[in-house]
């Protein structure tokens, strides 16, 4: 039977020469057209040796190629409306760029730039200049050095500290932060080696006193980001940690992570200390994001002492490391925001989002929920709810912000089925479920995305009825 089907599957130049394909043949390259059809022809060759029946008229199979390329057209890295209330979402993209920033990616791709020309001088310049004095205006730093993301940033500083040397590290701060980067496999691709001391729980200042010898090269301490310990804990502090650095003659080291540099406390948020109280409580180097709570472009930054981070600047890994130039020209208009702390707060999306009022997402709710009962059919009912959203991206993860959320019922579907249906819209939504109820939370949606969300729940309820469900 299936050999039968598969007899009937036609060769691609019938399906060139078909009538029905005459204008795909007029609107695609033929190489283009030839490749889709080879595809869509496999899949049908697949389905029939499974068994499956398919439609293989020229209409049916004219059809399936048209969808292919398509397909085909539409670019791998889309568009998508964030509805999670994951403000820092690592699989979405982490942090939107405030319009500056995206002004700066913009001029400087259209043509050249001093990127690493030094004007005054006519001379070779280096492009970490263009950024180097904010960090330190923004930090306290004496020099600052800015490499792809936080993870080159740590490589960079551990290879160029401690080299085959001990750096010693407590053992409630061995974090792995997702994807695979754990502190203790970095250590060893930098080619320092990990001392471990005290417990998960506990860890005391004589733990790393009593660890110190000729080979220890760096005093760490690693931000715990994605989790926290709670119950009975001891944390040496930076200052204890400095103190100790001084006294040993041992530099100490903080990977912050996320990397702030307000004081969120001013807006309710507590427990994230800024990179300028790191380097102010002693530490010599601090590294960090750009594009967690700063809310600028993927970028690892090193900011500290000048004879930690100069060296650094001279690494034979920092040509390999090195960020772009439309990073850089990001990261360098997200910093100019924070001269200004209420533009900064009012310009960075990642810090609105986070500092966004519960008074002003109920107002944001209400005018999803006007624009989008204006805009869609009966079979969407929608009811505003009271919830919580999330820092996201290895930052404040105790943190429950309230918010306002909508939830989403179409016709008859589960939660799953309008997730997985608004997943495969033109521009795919993100929302999330809890105890079965499909919600949109309203803090992570950007004004723009108000279209788009419109147009995705109207796809997603026309697909569910079609199919019954
Ligand atoms: C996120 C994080 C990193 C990695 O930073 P990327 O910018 O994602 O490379 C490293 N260390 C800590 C503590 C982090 O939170």
């Amino acid at each position: 039977m299936p050999q039968e089907i598969l007899r009937q599957i036609p060769k691609v130049d019938r399906v060139l020469a078909w009538a029905g394909t005459a204008s795909l043949v007029a609107s695609h390259p033929r190489p283009e057209l030839v490749t889709a059809i080879r595809e869509v022809l496999e899949r049908l060759r697949a389905a029939a040796r499974s068994g499956v029946s398919c439609d293989l008229s020229e209409e049916g199979v004219v059809a399936l190629v048209s969808a292919e390329l398509d397909r085909r057209c539409t670019p791998s890295l889309r568009d998508v409306v964030n509805a999670s209330g994951v403000v820092i979402h690592t699989n979405l993209g982490r942090s939107p760029l405030a319009d500056d920033a995206e002004e700066a990616i913009h001029r400087a791709s259209r043509g050249y730039s001093n990127l690493e020309f030094d004007l005054t001088t006519g001379e070779r310049g280096t492009r970490y200049a263009h950024v180097e004095g904010l960090i330190c205006e923004l930090t306290g730093a004496e020099a600052a050095l800015v490499v792809n993301n936080n993870a080159a940033a740590v490589i960079l500083a551990l290879s160029s500290l401690a080299q085959g040397r001990d750096v010693i590290v407590s053992r409630g701060e061995l974090v792995e932060i997702g994807g695979s980067f754990r502190i203790p496999e970095v250590m060893l691709q930098s080619g320092a080696h990990l001392v471990e001391v005290g417990a998960t729980n506990r860890t005391h200042v004589r733990d790393y006193r009593g660890a110190i010898n000729d080979a220890t090269a760096l005093l760490l301490k690693v931000h715990t980001s994605n989790f926290a310990v709670v119950g009975f804990t001891a944390e040496v502090t930076t200052e204890e940690m400095s103190a100790l650095g001084r006294e040993a003659g041992v530099p100490v080291m903080v990977d912050a992570g996320s990397g702030c540099l307000i004081d969120l406390a001013a807006y309710g948020i507590a427990g994230e200390p800024t990179v300028r109280r790191y380097l102010a409580a002693g530490a010599d180097v601090v590294t960090f994001s750009g594009d967690k709570l700063l809310g600028g472009p993927q970028a690892g930054i090193i900011a500290g002492k000048r004879e930690i981070v100069v060296p650094m600047k001279r690494h034979p890994l920092l040509r390999a490391l090195r960020m772009d130039k439309l990073s850089l020209a990001a990261l360098e208009a997200t910093l100019r925001l924070y001269r200004d702390e209420r533009r900064a707060v009012r310009e960075i999306p990642t810090l609105r989002m986070l500092t966004a009022t519960p008074a002003d997402l109920s107002r944001r709710a209400d005018r999803i929920l006007g624009m989008l009962r204006r805009r869609l059919p009966k079979t969407v009912t929608l009811v505003k709810q009271q919830g919580e959203s999330s820092a996201g991206g290895g930052s404040l993860p105790l943190l429950g912000l309230p918010t306002s959320l909508i939830e989403v019922r179409i016709g008859g579907a589960s939660a799953q089925q309008i997730e997985q249906r608004l997943r495969q819209t033109s521009t795919p939504v993100v929302g999330r479920i809890q105890r079965d109820r499909f919600l949109l939370d309203v803090r992570t949606i950007l004004d723009h995305d108000f279209p788009n969300l419109a147009l995705s729940l109207g796809e997603a309820a026309a697909l569910l009825s079609e199919s019954g469900q």
